[in-house]
């Protein structure tokens, strides 16, 4: 846990969150400022900064990270239409929170390449 990490905040309960999904490893809940009819972050509970901070050992981790993704598509109703998984990584990319999350996107079409 990161003291001043606003999705940690939301992980343990300390903040608000319209979680749709949770297990023992991962969170996901609703986007504040949604992009699409669906759009959900999946987040580990362990606080990882970036991409770039990722080791060996959170393959598993962000393998759950998907799991989890297809779970709330699922729930979501947009698994066979189609959905997009997204993670940003820093500034370039559009990265605005510092605690790794996979958006999922879905229920209008979605342009390529991406923005
Ligand atoms: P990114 O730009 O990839 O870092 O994505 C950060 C996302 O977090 C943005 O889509 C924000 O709308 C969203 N966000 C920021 N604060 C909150 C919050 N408290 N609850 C839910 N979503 C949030």
């Amino acid at each position: 846990m990161s003291e001043d990490c606003i999705f940690c905040k939301i992980a343990s309960g300390d903040i608000p969150g319209d979680i749709v999904y949770e297990d023992e490893h991962v969170v996901a809940f609703r986007d504040l400022n949604p992009q699409a009819p669906t759009h959900v972050l999946v987040i580990p509970r362990e606080h990882i900064s970036t991409i770039n901070d990722l080791e060996e050992n959170h393959a598993e981790l962000v393998g759950r990270l998907y799991l989890a993704a297809k779970q709330v598509a699922e729930a979501e109703g947009i698994a066979e239409r189609g959905y997009r998984t997204v993670m940003n990584c820093n500034a370039e990319a559009g990265q605005t929170v510092y605690h790794i999350h996979l958006h999922v996107l879905g229920g209008r079409p979605m342009g390529w390449p991406p923005g």
